[in-house]
């Protein structure tokens, strides 16, 4: 059975290459999607080099190989979660090593820091890099590695990634981003300077809310090794049938995206001009504090909407359960709309003080918009809203 690649020409757009992904197996059955392998092992010798699915499937394969087409790259390796991709990167690192961080890194990448591989000695430093005197940092603390995101989660702080990973690059220090919230359809590191490029692939590049899984992204083959060897020694790896969903989710990510960015750049401006909301932090608005870097280095503002309500908290909590289309949940980037309360989801267990620190106020919200019809968010919006007069 071959593995047909449809995608020798690097020319075709987005939405050509996300749907005529890499791989199939079509040549002999003539399959229009490909089959789920689920098998645990594989005979020995056979010639495409699988053994044991904990370090290789043909599902993961073909995900690899449609990742490695969006992101433009050569090497792509996938794990069952955004956090086991995280986890394969840290375990390369070893005792002592330091990791200067974005302050602002998405919640579970700071426990996993601070909780679990602290207690193995790897170090790190907080700092904000939208300060660029801030860059002087890394010469006189030599981390081994950079971590960054952009935009971040749930400030939407754009990170200026080509200057930064230009400074890091002259250095040797590997720069890692997290890409989880632009997508490779909005930004991609790799081509910015980036090392790595990761994401959690339960959100956009799903987009159904109903599979979780990561990718790592690189061009440099030595992380490709390490990263594959982490997979299956960690056992990091995912299943072939959330490989197999996840790339029947891929095919309409460009076009879900579309939508979904279109609505929430509509929503952001009705947000900003309305009465109970004191601003609207959104990547694409003249008002958004780094909005010349999100021009260059992103090709939309993305469907995150973060506002800050003129509330206090429980007023606040009490019109996100009053919206009809916006579920109140965690998690993002699925085609339905969702609407997250960090003071008493996300944030609930932060302390007062890092919570002032974090921007994290009792009347923030943060919209994850989905793919439903403008005018039904709008009024939905509007009309909860209308509980806080
Ligand atoms: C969700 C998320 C993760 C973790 O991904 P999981 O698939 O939930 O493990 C990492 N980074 C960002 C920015 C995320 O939004």
């Amino acid at each position: 059975m071959a593995l047909v690649n449809k995608n020798r020409d690097a020319a075709p757009g987005i939405n050509t290459r996300s749907i005529h992904h890499g791989e199939s197996f079509s040549s002999e059955t003539g399959t229009v999607m490909p089959p789920i392998f689920p098998s645990a092992t594989f005979a020995h010798g056979n010639e495409y080099g699988f053994d044991y699915t904990r370090s290789g499937n043909p599902n993961f394969r073909i995900l690899e190989s449609v990742l490695s087409s969006v992101e433009r790259c050569k090497h792509v390796t996938v794990f069952a979660s955004g956090v086991s991709a995280i986890t394969s990167i840290v375990s390369t690192l070893g005792k002592g090593d330091l990791v200067l961080c974005e302050e602002n890194l998405y919640g579970c990448t700071v426990r996993l820091f601070e909780e679990v591989f602290r207690r193995f000695g790897v170090k790190t430093e907080w700092i904000d890099f939208t300060d660029n005197s801030n860059l002087e940092k890394i010469d006189s603390l030599r981390p081994k590695m950079i971590w960054l995101e952009s935009p971040t989660n749930p400030m939407l702080k754009v990170l200026d990634i080509s200057e930064i990973c230009s400074f890091a690059n002259e250095r040797a220090i590997p720069v890692v981003v997290d890409n989880t919230f632009a997508t490779p359809v909005l930004q991609r590191p790799l081509e910015l300077g980036a090392t790595l490029s990761l994401c959690s692939t339960t959100k956009y590049i799903n987009g159904h809310s109903d599979a979780l899984g990561g990718a790592v992204c690189t061009e440099d083959v030595r992380w490709k090794e390490q990263l594959d060897f982490a997979q299956k020694s960690l056992g990091l790896q995912p299943s072939p049938f959330d490989c197999w969903l996840i790339t029947r989710g891929i095919k309409t990510m460009p076009l879900r995206l579309e939508r979904q960015i279109a609505n929430a750049l509509a929503l952001a401006k009705q947000l900003s001009n309305h009465m109970k909301v004191e601003w609207v932090r959104y990547p694409f608005l003249a008002s958004h504090p780094q909005h010349e870097i999100a021009l260059k280095q992103m090709q939309g503002g993305g469907a995150i909407v973060t506002a800050k309500l003129k509330a206090d908290q429980s007023q606040t909590y009490a019109m996100c359960k009053s919206l009809s289309y916006f579920t109140m949940a965690e998690s993002l980037g699925g085609v339905e709309s969702l609407i997250c309360h960090p003071a008493t989801m996300t944030h609930s267990s932060v302390d007062r003080d890092t919570k002032i620190k974090l921007g994290i106020d009792d009347g923030l919200v943060r919209l994850s918009v989905g793919c439903e019809d403008l005018e039904d968010l709008s009024i939905d919006l509007n009309r909860a809203l209308e509980t806080l007069r």
